[in-house]
């Protein structure tokens, strides 16, 4: 690609050596996993050997991670799924307002389905309350699903605290850390969560792919049902080579954590230096701290927001408004409205997504970009 791209939050590039790992799947191994010959049981084989690789790099006992068409089955799964088998307990759920909206229209799904949600608001800086879940928690609560990292504005939530308040009172605890794995250390062995989603491309694995976490004991009831496959917990013919492909990207993006985020970081605050020194009226959506590396989303104050990602990819920077489901659609986004941003705000604000072959020189050139093209937006 010849553009700087920053909309690694959106998706990310396949890394070489997961497209290894893939090609033999993808090519000489076809075998259906569920045969019950020899080409069958290497293709089986392979998926539990990528299964024993996400297991091992999450700290996870064997047997409880199973594989998804991608992070968007994973989050319907674990809310619809979740809360249809906790029905027994009652039929209220929790999540926040700034979920992204594979839990949001799954929520909702299950309002028409009879059941009441809470859906918990945000600060200014999209962070969460425990306070707040600790207030919403009712006797017939069933489900808590809050996001360990938002996709939009990096915001980081309370999820230990979160976690260990449902431990207490019995409710099932998910998490979508579709944006975290790679970025913040996940040892599920000690962390108080049920459920964790992730999607492989954006830890640069393949598109089509993603898994769930589900804990001992996690009471889960079935989406997709006509097969035995996933230990009779989600029916379909594996994908084989994008399950190998995930269990490589896994490896790779939870190997050298600190160096990687450190690196993406440390752009991404040069990133905001040069955007500061060029070009005045720019302010930062979300927390300051308690955030993602990667994630750098802006308000340019004073501009016609719907304008101002066409211009930028005119000049070969691809950017985004926020969630890349709901681009091209003029409305806000749902996280900057519950963070307090006006709709004025909210359509002109934009995210920028790092990712670790992001170089310095690319950050100055896009600090430059955003300047010509705010220059021109201003003057309107
Ligand atoms: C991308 C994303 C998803 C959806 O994952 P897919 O694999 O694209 O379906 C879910 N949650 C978050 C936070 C995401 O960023």
């Amino acid at each position: 690609m010849s553009c700087i791209y920053l909309d690694n939050a959106a998706t990310t590039a396949l890394s070489p050596g997961v497209l290894d790992a893939m090609m033999p799947y993808l090519t000489r191994v076809y075998g259906n996993p569920s045969s019950q010959h020899a080409a069958g049981r290497e293709s089986r084989a392979a998926i539990e050997r990528a299964r024993s690789r996400v297991e091992q790099a999450l700290s996870v006992r064997s047997g409880r991670i199973f594989f998804t068409s991608g992070g968007t089955e994973a989050d319907n799964w674990a809310v619809l799924g979740g809360a249809r088998a906790m029905a027994h307990r009652g039929r209220h759920i929790i999540t926040s307002a700034i979920e992204h909206h594979a839990v949001l229209a799954a929520a909702h799904r299950l309002e028409r389905e009879g059941c009441t949600v809470t859906f918990l608001p945000v600060d200014d800086r999209g962070l969460v309350s425990v306070e707040a879940v600790r207030e919403a928690v009712r006797p017939d609560t069933a489900l808590i699903s809050v996001m360990m990292a938002n996709n939009e504005v990096g915001t980081l939530q309370p999820i230990r605290e979160i976690g260990e308040l449902a431990r207490e009172q019995g409710i099932l605890m998910h998490t979508d850390g579709v944006q975290a794995l790679g970025n913040l250390p996940i040892d599920l062995s000690e962390l108080p969560v049920d459920l964790l989603s992730l999607s492989g491309h954006k830890i640069n694995g393949p598109k089509g792919v993603g898994a769930l976490y589900v804990g001992k004991g996690a009471a889960l009831e079935a989406l997709l049902l006509g097969g035995a496959q996933e230990r009779g917990q989600r029916a379909g013919t594996e994908n084989v080579p994008a399950i190998v492909g995930m269990g490589e990207a896994v490896v790779q993006i939870t190997a050298d954590i600190d160096a990687r985020t450190a690196h993406i970081e440390a752009l991404r605050n040069f990133l905001l230096e040069e955007i500061r020194a060029r070009i005045p009226r720019v302010r930062l959506n979300g927390h300051p701290e308690k955030r993602l590396p990667g994630i750098l989303n802006l308000c340019v104050e004073g501009i016609r927001g719907e304008a101002l990602l066409p211009a930028l990819d005119l000049k070969g920077l691809a950017a985004s408004s926020g969630a890349a489901c709901t681009a091209g659609s003029p409305d806000p986004s749902h996280v900057l409205l519950a963070m307090g941003l006006s709709r004025e705000q909210a359509l002109a604000s934009l995210r920028f997504s790092l990712g670790e072959d992001n170089t310095a020189r690319e950050m100055q050139a896009a600090a430059r970009i955003l300047e010509e093209v705010v220059a021109q937006l201003r003057t309107f």
